[in-house]
C-alpha cells in the first residue's frame, strides 16, 4: 500500500479550512469539505498528479464548508454527510442571514448519509465515523486509526471549540460530543479542524480552555 497523502487549504472569506487526500501513485482523491474556491484550488493538483475526485466528505451544512461543493460534484461523484443536517444541505438559504452578504447558495444533494460508528474506506484503510453534534445537530467527524488522523469540523478547534449560538447548536451536548467521541481517541492523534491550526486530543484534554478532559 502507497502511502497517503494529506494536503490542506485554508479558503473562502472566513478561513475555511479543507483537506485533500490521495494515495501516492493512486488515481483517486477525496476531499474534506468545500469551502468557496475549492474547486479552482484543487484543479491543478488534481491535473498535476492525474487525480480524479472522487468523493466529497462532508464534516457538516454549514455554508463556509459547502458553498464550493455544488460547482465540484459530478454525477458520479460520493458525497457523504450527516442526516441530521438535511436542512442545512437542501435549503442553504436558510444559513445566508449568518454569511457574508451577496454570496449565494445551492443546495447540494448527499448521496451517502453516514451515522456514528458507521465504516468508511480510504484507499484500502479504515475510517470510522463519530458524530460529535453541538456546533450543529449533523457535524461528524472522520477518523482514520491508521493515520492517526481525524478530521472533526468545527466541532474543537486549537485552543477553543465551534460555537454554540447558531440555529441548533449546543454547548451541553457539544461538551459531551468532545469528551465522549473525541477525547477517547489516542492521544497522539492529530486533530483537523475546520477552521486554524491542526493540534492533537493530547494537547487539547490538557489545555482546551472551554472543555476540560
Ligand atoms: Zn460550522
Amino acid at each position: 500500500m502507497s502511502d497517503l497523502q494529506l494536503q490542506k487549504f485554508e479558503l473562502g472569506p472566513i478561513g475555511t479550512n479543507a483537506f485533500l487526500v490521495w494515495e501516492e501513485n493512486g488515481t483517486e482523491a477525496i476531499l474534506v469539505d468545500a469551502p468557496p474556491q475549492a474547486k479552482e484550488t484543487i484543479a491543478p493538483i488534481l491535473a498535476t498528479r492525474g487525480l480524479r475526485l472522487s468523493a466529497l466528505w462532508l464534516t457538516h451544512g454549514h455554508w463556509d464548508h459547502m458553498a464550493g461543493a455544488a460547482e465540484l460534484t459530478s454525477g458520479e461523484m460520493t458525497v457523504l454527510g450527516h442526516k441530521d443536517d438535511l436542512e442545512l444541505f437542501e435549503n442553504p438559504q436558510c444559513m445566508s442571514s449568518f454569511a457574508m452578504p451577496g454570496m449565494e447558495f445551492q443546495p447540494i444533494s448527499v448521496t451517502q448519509w453516514v451515522s456514528n460508528k458507521d465504516k468508511l474506506e480510504l484507499f484500502g484503510r479504515d475510517v470510522e465515523v463519530l458524530h460529535v453534534p453541538g456546533h450543529c445537530p449533523g457535524n461528524v467527524a472522520f477518523h482514520v486509526p491508521s493515520e492517526g488522523w481525524c478530521f472533526v469540523g468545527d466541532a474543537i478547534f486549537a485552543g477553543s471549540i465551534g460555537r454554540t449560538d447558531l440555529p441548533g447548536g449546543d454547548f451541553a451536548t457539544l461538551e459531551k460530543s468532545i469528551k465522549d467521541n473525541l477525547y477517547t481517541l489516542p492521544p497522539a492523534t492529530s486533530l483537523h479542524p475546520g477552521h486554524g491550526p491542526d493540534t492533537t486530543v493530547e494537547r487539547e484534554m490538557a489545555t482546551n480552555p472551554f472543555v476540560p478532559a
